[in-house]
C-alpha cells in the first residue's frame, strides 16, 4: 500500500466512526513494514475516556499488537494534525514520521479548537486556568531513589 492509500484508510476510519455516531471525526492508523497493525478511532464520548483520541488509540492498539512500548520503525497516518496531548503520546512512543491529513485550522473551524493548550503551555504555571502547584513531602523524592537503584527497572 501507498502513503496515500494508508491515509485514505486514516480518514476512512474518521468518516466511519461520525456515520456510526461512534465520536469525533478522527482515525489513524499505525504502519510497520507496509502494513497497518494499528487502528484507531475517536471514542472520547462513546467511552467516556477524554484521553481515547484517535493516534493514542492507535498507539496503544499497535503497541498491543506489537508487545512493545515503542514503534520501532513505524509511521503513524492520522486524518487531522495531532494535539498536544497526541504529539506528547506520539513523542513517548517514538515513531519515525507522522503524516497528517486535515490541519489544527480545519479541526478548529468544526469546533475542535485545541489552541488554548498550547496557549496555556506557554504562560507560567501561575498563571494557567488550571492551578497546578507543587506540594513537596518530605518522602517526595522516594519513588526516584528507588528507581535510582532498582535491578528490577525496565528503562525507556
Ligand atoms: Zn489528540
Amino acid at each position: 500500500m501507498s502513503n496515500s492509500e494508508f491515509m485514505h484508510e486514516a480518514i476512512h476510519v474518521a468518516y466511519d466512526n461520525v456515520t456510526a455516531g461512534h465520536g469525533g471525526p478522527f482515525g489513524a492508523v499505525v504502519i510497520k513494514d507496509g502494513k497497518i497493525i494499528g487502528v484507531g478511532r475517536n471514542e472520547v464520548t462513546s467511552s467516556n475516556d477524554p484521553t481515547a483520541h484517535a493516534e493514542v488509540q492507535a498507539i496503544r492498539a499497535a503497541c498491543q499488537h506489537l508487545n512493545d512500548f515503542q514503534l520501532h520503525d513505524c509511521e503513524i497516518y492520522t486524518s487531522c494534525e495531532p494535539c498536544p496531548m497526541c504529539i506528547g503520546a506520539i513523542y513517548w512512543a517514538r515513531p519515525k514520521a507522522v503524516y497528517y491529513a486535515c490541519t489544527k485550522e480545519d479541526a478548529a473551524k468544526i469546533g475542535f479548537d485545541d489552541q488554548f493548550i498550547y496557549e496555556e503551555l506557554a504562560l507560567p504555571m501561575e498563571q494557567r486556568k488550571i492551578p497546578m502547584k507543587q506540594l513537596s513531602l518530605p518522602q517526595s523524592d522516594l519513588p526516584f531513589r528507588t528507581w535510582d537503584q532498582s535491578k528490577v527497572k525496565v528503562e525507556y
